[in-house]
């Protein structure tokens, strides 16, 4: 292996675009991780490839981001958005595809970090095929997320088996938290080797606006109380729990309350109609004129959102890691988030926010007021979050630890160390004797 092949590495993201907008009903946390950790990786000098799914003719093929790291969509069903519970038979025609990119430009890659079930299953093929090495993170546990959820889809059985697969053969997974590390030996299985590097956030981005220079650029009346949502629409987030608590809130309108919940939708998908669903919720509850829907978030605006918020709230019944938390963290804003998953390890209670029990409306209506009825607390949780995120949740700290984590394993084990020796030896073996 030459010091070229060394240092290049395809991140699969089959479902999670990394070039795409983000925001979406299918776009969130892993498209905004697989990106960054590509941009920092490239930064650190590695090639970093990012293969995803084409979705549109009209999307480009290669969309290049920086001098070592780019998108490379490949075809796989026809070019049209599947719903990720549909795209499993779909993944052959994603291998053949990355088969022939390969050919095509004269490299194979040795080491693949894979993101999601779906592409663990393609990592996982490539190792059979040509030996890759695997690293891989979750995102998303189906033996975690199927606890929590009625309509269990038809694709479960077939993901719980290619989790624990997985978890078994790769040669490193990435679990974001000790949390979703807990989980996966306790639900899927006690065999595979588990490192802990967790999501971050570009702590020069989030935090580079202050809150009355937020407020000026929103609009927004520097005695109002805000309480600020960003995520996708999907009935796992607890959007329902966080309008409720709102309007259990004892501050009421009087205080000037104001609710803004941020993330983009498309009507008829299933984040329109749960846009629509959380809409006629906060119609019932009598806080329509409170509450603003601004529609997609940009992650140039998203810190003056949370910059401006006076709480940010993550009510998710499951959250594997929940970037929300940490973005609002790092934009010294508190956070009452469910006490669930990696939000019990990136909110420290008291300290940087609150924890409350997912979908316990009281509770979270009594966090959001402790901290909304106390500012100079407040200030302090948000000094405290800030400091947590710079500390354990930079992007370049964590795509460091993955370069070190690549590097040990693109040394040769003692196995290929030896059989290397030994083809050179039969090699040399059979030349003439001069
Ligand atoms: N996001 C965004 N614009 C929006 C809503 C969300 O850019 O309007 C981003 C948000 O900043 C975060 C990601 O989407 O980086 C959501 O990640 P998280 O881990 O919180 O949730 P997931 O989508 O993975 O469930």
């Amino acid at each position: 292996m030459n010091s070229t092949t060394q240092r290049r590495i395809a991140l699969i993201s089959v479902h999670g675009d990394p070039a795409i907008e983000i925001g979406k009903e299918e776009a969130g946390g892993q498209n905004v991780y697989v990106r960054n950790v590509g941009e920092a990786l490239g930064q650190l000098g590695w090639q970093v490839d990012m293969f995803t799914r084409k979705v549109s003719a009209k999307q480009e093929t290669i969309v290049q981001h920086s001098e070592n790291c780019r998108t490379i969509r490949l075809q796989a069903g026809s070019l049209e958005f599947v719903p990720r519970d549909d795209l499993f038979e779909y993944l052959p025609e994603f291998i053949d595809n990355f088969l022939k990119f390969q050919t095509e430009n004269g490299f194979t890659y040795s080491l693949i970090h894979t993101n999601y079930w779906l592409s663990s299953w393609v990592g996982m093929e490539l190792k059979k095929i040509q030996g890759s090495k695997q690293v891989h993170t979750y995102h998303s546990l189906g033996a975690v997320k199927y606890n929590t959820i009625e309509d269990i889809p038809l694709i479960a059985n077939q993901r719980l088996t290619v989790e624990k697969e997985v978890l078994e053969t790769a040669e490193r997974i990435v679990a974001t938290s000790p949390q979703e590390k807990e989980h996966m030996r306790e639900l899927v299985s006690l065999e595979g080797n588990i490192d802990i590097i967790p999501c971050g956030t570009d702590i020069r981005q989030f935090g580079c606006i202050d809150r009355v220079a937020a407020r000026a650029e929103l609009g927004i009346a520097s005695d109002a109380k805000l309480v600020l949502y960003v995520g996708r629409f999907d009935p796992r987030k607890g959007i329902e729990t966080l309008v409720r608590a709102v309007a259990e809130s004892k501050l009421g309108k009087n205080e000037n309350l104001q609710l803004i919940i941020g993330g983009g939708s498309r009507p008829g998908q299933s984040d329109g109609i749960e846009r629509d669903r959380i809409e006629s919720i906060v119609k019932e509850l009598g806080i329509s004129d409170i509450t603003t829907f601004p529609g997609r978030l940009t992650q140039e605006i998203l810190p003056t959102y949370y910059a401006a918020a006076d709480v940010s709230v993550v009510a998710s019944h499951y959250e594997p890691f929940g970037l929300v938390a940490i973005e609002a963290m790092a934009c010294s804003t508190p956070v009452v988030a469910s006490d669930v998953g990696g939000l019990q390890y990136t909110v420290v209670p008291e300290e940087t926010g609150l924890l409350a029990p997912p979908q316990d409306v009281p509770a979270f209506a009594a966090a959001i007021d402790r901290i909304l009825g106390n500012p100079e607390w407040a200030e302090k949780l948000g000094k405290g979050g800030r400091k947590r995120v710079e500390s354990k949740f930079s992007w370049d700290g964590v795509a460091t630890q993955l370069s070190e984590l690549y590097t040990e394993l693109l040394q040769p084990t003692a196995k290929e160390l030896v059989q290397s020796t030994a083809e050179l030896v039969q090699s040399t073996a059979k030349l003439p004797v001069k």
